[in-house]
């Protein structure tokens, strides 16, 4: 995903940005769009009140459209803030979690091109289940329910395949942003880490019986067959972690380091 043109945009901002500037993310969607080649995916980046999807931002597929919920936007922060020892909620923490969000968003308009790809079978079939579970297909067997199915992707969310590449191409994003902007501010980059580092670690167990993200989404949709059948060989140490894919612990681990920048 190229976001080049975008990471100059927020740059030139010298994060004086006011983040909810209809004008920024015009010219957002527009380089974002262009420079991906997206625009049969994404129309428009639109403010509104997302109450009854209980979400702060969303990417609706069907109507091409990214759309942000100011308010809620700010409720997420205070809560984050409040439950994840944040150093402080100021002007660039918050103005670091929206870009997260905007981002987490536009990577989900990205994975359905990544979905046609001939190249990568698998993780077609991984981001086509994730989607089909969101749309009510629990179990993948055909009987659609919705109810449970939002309850159950609500509880579940950052286990399902598409939010947690999402999770983490945007925390990488912007861990480099932060860096550029304010290389100084220690307090904000280690708690940028430390939530990239959550994300990361979410679903991996190396106890009595090692699990991957995947796995445990596989398990929780009870479809352990599939799981099973998939083969990882073709991916790289790097690709495996990002998609949540079984590794060995200490290949994961010197992985996990590398990504946040934590080599000896
Ligand atoms: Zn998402």
């Amino acid at each position: 995903m190229n976001l080049e043109r975008v990471r100059e945009l927020i740059l030139s901002c010298k994060g004086s940005l006011n983040i909810y500037d209809l004008e920024f993310l015009r010219s957002f969607c527009e380089y974002f769009v262009r420079d991906n080649a997206l625009s049969s995916f994404l129309n428009n980046i639109l403010f509104g009140d997302l109450n009854r999807y209980g979400s702060s931002s969303i990417y609706d597929r069907k109507k091409g459209v990214i759309v942000i919920d100011e308010k809620a936007i700010e409720s997420d922060i205070e809560l984050l803030y409040k439950s994840y020892y944040i150093s402080r909620c100021d002007e660039r923490y918050k103005f670091s979690i929206f870009i997260f969000k905007i981002i987490h968003e536009c990577t989900h308009v990205y994975q359905l091109p990544l979905m046609r790809s001939k190249k990568c079978q698998l993780l077609r079939d991984i981001f086509a289940h994730s989607l089909q579970v969101m749309d009510g297909y629990i179990n993948l067997r055909g009987k659609k329910n919705s109810i449970s199915s939002s309850m159950f992707y609500n509880a579940n969310h950052d286990l399902f395949p598409t939010e947690r590449h999402a999770n983490l191409v945007a925390y990488d994003f912007l861990l480099s942003i932060i860096q550029s902007l304010y290389p100084d501010d220690i307090e904000l980059i280690s708690d940028i880490l430390c939530l990239f580092d959550d994300s990361l670690c979410l679903g991996y167990h190396f106890d009595d019986e090692e699990i991957s993200p995947l796995e445990e989404f596989y398990r929780l949709i009870s479809r352990d067959d599939l799981f099973s059948s998939f083969s990882f060989q073709e991916y790289s140490d790097r690709e495996k972690l990002m998609y949540g894919m079984p590794m060995d612990y200490l290949v994961y681990n010197k992985e996990r380091m590398k990504i946040l920048q934590m080599e000896e």
